[in-house]
């Protein structure tokens, strides 16, 4: 322990401390730099692969003050983990100074997510006399790239994408001045020593730079064209939201079909008149991070962007380049990710031109390059709290600080929104989300990440977690490294993953529902809940399984499920029921091929509530093709958001064996079938199916006793059905969780398959390689 007095007569002494946290690329060192000329202490401070190291001389009593004041203001941006200090004898400095950056040691600093415009940059953006004047790049201390242009640690700008820029005298003054806010900005830039814009027209290249290519870009949205625009992680497609034919042939080239696109609005009083707006809505639009906000539909303005939903996923100009485009444009524009559909998001000036010209009429672009790709991140306020449903830009690569001591890893994420999470010292770092594994592309998008992410921390890691699925690419890409690998089942990896986000503690009671996910018994689960114990953790429900009609095409047809449901429903009455839109959704030959497939071939099992879901949108006549994820089951909740809260579930019979239950649905299809035909309205039936969901789910939380209850899976992005479940559960006197950092989808399950490398650590110290779940 340091041994100091208030005495300001005592002599001087040295005082080392460290910082660790979220703490470069955020003005520390100039805030330090401040505090210690302020307290008349000299000495130096320096970024290290850890964080800022600062050793400080002066009396005692300034010592303990600046300590004090260490710990108790810092810079906006900057997350501190922990400071660790000691005195040590004093060797004489003169001054303070900031020290170039130190590579050596343990590469543990955080590396910032990439930041929205603060608003003094847009003050000087858009301030005539200001010399950064409409420039694109403008950036300081507090704002703009980082985890996009970033190429090693520590974070200094000759390890970054911006090296190429040599700075100007008057860039070079800001950078070195203190008391600047640009001092240390690495990414600092202005018109003459920084990156330019350029318009490319497809048929004759490059004809703009600078402001006139940003013209010419605006003249082409205005005109109804689509624009390719190289963004902050990323290209997107950009074009007049009003414009109902430009989004049309948007969706077609993209091949996105009726999938919900995000808008753009050019400020938050536009957002107010097309959505209602919370409090804590505006709050995560105007963040730092700067999301895609899903935010409930006030108008129908802009329906041709998201048909049929409740909400318009809504973000605000995150960019220099963004703000500029917006308040010249003065409307609200698409901006969706520059990519096919499944594929990810062009970074490359070439790659865009050559992937994107089949969709885009030019292109915005510019000349820094973009270390990695970053897709625009989505968020929703649910039960009174954020919850991030894509962690990308604004999040990536942010850890998540978790109570188990987990060894050193890395987790390759599920095959469908796949993210990779590395862990080191008990941080999960999560990456950006990467996508589907469907493609070459996204292949290559996955690997690069799997690859980058512990070079950009050093971190070494002996074990690889994986998805059980024996066929997929993850899983074969975890069998070509030397690692110790350890197979984690989809589910339990979900409730992994949001015992990681809330920091919970076992005994907990895991209800993970989702579309698909390879069980242990090689079906297709869904419908599973786990109990989680210290040591030992049980699947203890399921749902009665159906078959999948014809295997995966199923899951893209729920007129197919829906026929299975009626089948097992109504075995020997189906006939009674042919005027239900779903079985009028086949053509008579349709029809019969069906019923040779259900007779004579084996169909694979599946016991999947997002199926379920699927099957009952059929029923009511709402969606019998998929054409995006998800679809019939959007449409469905939207349905019964419309109903009078508070409808009575339906009939179900639970099946308990050896403290295994089975949710048995047919008496509830039977009695929607029952409902829909004596013309109850879909709204009510919707809703009523909600309800019985939720009731199952109290059912198996009271038959455990456990109080703390996970919810989590892609059912979980049901805002209806989460809750319903959370409020019911509560009434019940039992506490559920949602997650709010970590995705409830499968861009959470890395993080779940990291937690599983620490259980089984800790519960088998000889190391299982397989995650026990009956
Ligand atoms: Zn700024
Ligand atoms: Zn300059």
């Amino acid at each position: 322990m340091p041994v100091f007095t208030n005495n300001r007569q005592a002599k001087h002494k040295r005082l080392q401390v460290f910082i660790h946290g979220a703490v470069q690329g955020v003005g520390f060192r100039p805030h330090v730099y401040r505090l210690a000329r302020d307290l008349n202490l000299v000495g130096w401070v320096i970024n290290n692969s850890q964080g800022v190291r600062i050793e400080v001389e002066g009396l005692a009593f300034d010592l303990e003050q600046f300590l004090d004041r260490l710990k108790s203001e810092k810079p906006p941006l900057a997350q501190v983990t922990s400071i660790e200090s000691r005195y040590v004898k004093p060797v004489g400095f003169s001054d303070f100074r900031v020290r170039h950056s130190d590579s050596n040691g343990e590469k543990t600093a955080l590396i910032l997510p990439d930041i929205a415009t603060c608003p003094e940059c847009q003050a000087e953006l858009f301030d005539p006399k200001d010399r950064r004047y409409r420039y694109p790049f403008i950036n300081c201390t507090n704002c703009g790239p980082r985890f996009s242009i970033v190429e090693t640690l520590p974070y200094d700008r000759p390890n970054t994408t911006m090296k190429r820029f040599p700075l100007c005298p008057l860039c070079q003054k800001e950078y070195d001045a203190p008391e600047h806010r640009r001092f240390h900005a690495q990414p600092i830039a202005c018109s003459t020593c920084g990156p330019t814009l350029e318009f490319w027209n497809k048929a004759t290249g490059p004809c703009a730079h600078g402001d006139e290519a940003l013209k010419m870009a605006e003249h082409l949205v205005s005109s109804g064209h689509v624009l390719a625009l190289k963004g902050v992680g990323g290209f997107q497609l950009i074009v007049d939201a009003r414009n109902a034919d430009a989004i049309a042939r948007l969706r077609k080239c993209k091949g996105r079909g009726p999938k919900p696109l995000a808008i753009m609005c050019p400020d938050l009083g536009y957002t107010r008149s097309i959505c209602h707006l919370s409090a804590l809505e505006r709050k995560l639009l105007l963040s730092p991070a700067s999301p895609i906000v899903l935010l409930k539909k006030r108008s129908r303005a802009f329906d041709a962007v998201a048909p049929g939903m409740r909400d318009y996923g809504v973000m605000l100009p995150c960019s220099p380049l963004h703000h500029l485009l917006m308040r010249d444009l003065g409307y609200p524009i698409v901006a969706t990710s520059g990519n096919r559909s499944e594929e990810p998001i062009c970074i490359e000036n070439e790659e865009a031109i050559e992937r994107l010209s089949d969709i885009a009429d030019a292109f915005l672009m510019h000349d820094r390059p973009i270390a990695r790709h970053v897709d625009d991140s989505i968020a929703r306020v649910i039960l009174g709290d954020v919850q991030i449903l894509r962690r990308a830009r604004g999040y990536a690569p942010l850890p998540i600080n978790v109570d188990l001591e987990i060894p050193s890893c890395i987790a390759l994420g599920a095959h469908l929104k796949n993210s990779v999470a590395i862990v080191a010292q008990n941080k999960i770092f999560i990456s950006q989300h990467i996508g589907n594994l469907e493609t070459a592309e996204s292949y290559r998008a996955f690997e690069t990440t799997a690859r980058d992410l512990p070079i950009l921390y050093d971190c070494q890691p002996t074990f690889v977690a994986h998805d059980k699925h024996p066929d997929y690419v993850s899983t074969f890409y975890a069998r070509g490294t030397p690692l110790e690998r350890i197979s984690v089942q989809h589910h339990l990896a979900h409730v992994y993953s949001c015992m990681a986000d809330n920091q919970l503690q076992a005994p907990v009671l895991g209800i993970s529902w989702d579309g698909t996910g390879y069980g242990d018994d090689k079906s297709v689960w869904g419908g599973e809940s786990f109990l989680i114990e210290d040591s030992a953790e049980r699947r203890v429900s399921s749902i009665t399984q159906f078959p999948l009609l014809g295997g995966d095409i199923a899951a893209l047809q729920p007129r197919r499920v829906a026929l299975a449901l009626l089948q097992a429903s109504f075995p020997k009455s189906l006939g009674d029921y042919a005027k239900l839109p779903a079985l009028r959704a086949f053509t008579a030959s349709e029809y019969r091929i069906l019923e040779q497939i259900t007779l004579k071939h084996r169909n694979p099992l599946t016991s999947s509530i997002g199926r379920l879901f699927d099957g009952v949108s059929s029923i009511l006549g709402i969606c019998q093709t998929n054409r995006f994820e998800g679809q019939a089951a959007a449409l469905l909740e939207f349905l019964a958001a419309t109903a009078p809260k508070n409808q009575l579930p339906y009939p179900y019979i639970l099946h308990d064996q050896g403290g295994f239950t089975t949710f048995d649905w047919k008496p509830m299809i039977r009695a929607i079938v029952e409902e829909y035909t004596n013309g109850v309205n879909p709204p009510i039936i919707a809703a009523r199916f909600h309800q019985t969901l939720a009731a199952y789910a109290v059912d198996i939380a009271s038959r455990h006793g456990v109080p703390s209850i996970a919810l989590t899976g892609g059912c979980m992005q049901n805002r209806l059905l989460c809750e319903l479940i959370a409020e019911t559960l509560k009434e019940n006197g039992f506490n559920p969780f949602i997650h709010r950092r970590v995705p409830p989808n499968d861009g959470g399950i890395c993080v779940g398959q990291a937690y599983a490398v620490g259980r089984t650590h800790q519960t088998s110290p000889s190391l299982q390689h397989e995650t026990p779940c009956v």
